[in-house]
């Protein structure tokens, strides 16, 4: 069986930009797709970034009990589909889901093994300057995502680790030293 990690943090931290080089590095990872109801991002395609379904189609996910762990965030729903996780830890593959703090707190009640890790940014200005420069939100949903960032770094206190993406260097580095041990 693989191992399975579970990967949050403000939106705009580096996420997604970490992992990107983390796996690149470690391609025995693998990232796991979720389910989302948001309309995707310039360059990102069906399958390989997100499932991106309709209301209608997550709906009827959640009615089939399909779903491991689901959560609302900024006003769109996110899922991670059961059968797709027991698929990958079956085959032996280490597989990392990146999602929200609430859907991170559920999957640790249903999974307990699963290692949690926090990605903080190194101040909120920098997060906002971050959030900002990458040009893919409307002005309200960057709102929407920075007021969320208050509950999401108290909940991160019952996470097992927490990392700064400060230098990305030497935030990769310490996800591998938790990841790779
Ligand atoms: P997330 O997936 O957490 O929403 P992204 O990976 O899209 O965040 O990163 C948001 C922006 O911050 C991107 O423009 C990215 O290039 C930049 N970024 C990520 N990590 C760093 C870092 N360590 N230092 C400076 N900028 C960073
Ligand atoms: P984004 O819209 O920026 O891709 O993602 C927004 C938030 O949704 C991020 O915090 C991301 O980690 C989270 N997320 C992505 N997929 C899932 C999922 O399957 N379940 C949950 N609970 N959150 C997810």
């Amino acid at each position: 069986m693989g191992k399975l990690f579970v990967i949050s943090g403000s939106s705009g931290v580096g996420k997604g930009t970490l992992l990107k080089l983390f796996l690149s590095r470690n391609p025995e990872f693998k990232l796991s797709v979720s389910c989302t109801t948001r309309t995707p991002r310039d360059g990102e395609v069906h399958g390989i970034n997100y499932f991106y379904l309709s209301q209608d189609e997550f709906q009827k996910l959640i009615d089939n009990n399909e779903f491991l762990e689901w959560a609302e965030f900024s006003g769109n729903r996110y899922g991670t589909q059961k059968a797709y996780v027991e698929k990958k830890l079956s085959e032996g593959k280490n597989l990392i889901l990146e999602l929200d703090t609430i859907g991170a707190l559920n999957v640790k009640k249903i999974m307990p093994e699963a290692k949690l890790i926090f990605i903080l940014p190194p101040s909120f200005d920098e997060l906002e300057a971050r959030l900002r420069g990458r040009h893919t939100e409307t002005e309200d949903a960057i709102q929407k995502r920075l007021n969320s960032t208050k509950a999401e770094i108290e909940r991160s206190t019952q996470y097992d680790y927490r990392i700064v993406n400060d230098d990305l260097d030497k935030a990769v580095e310490e996800l591998e030293n938790i990841m790779c041990s």
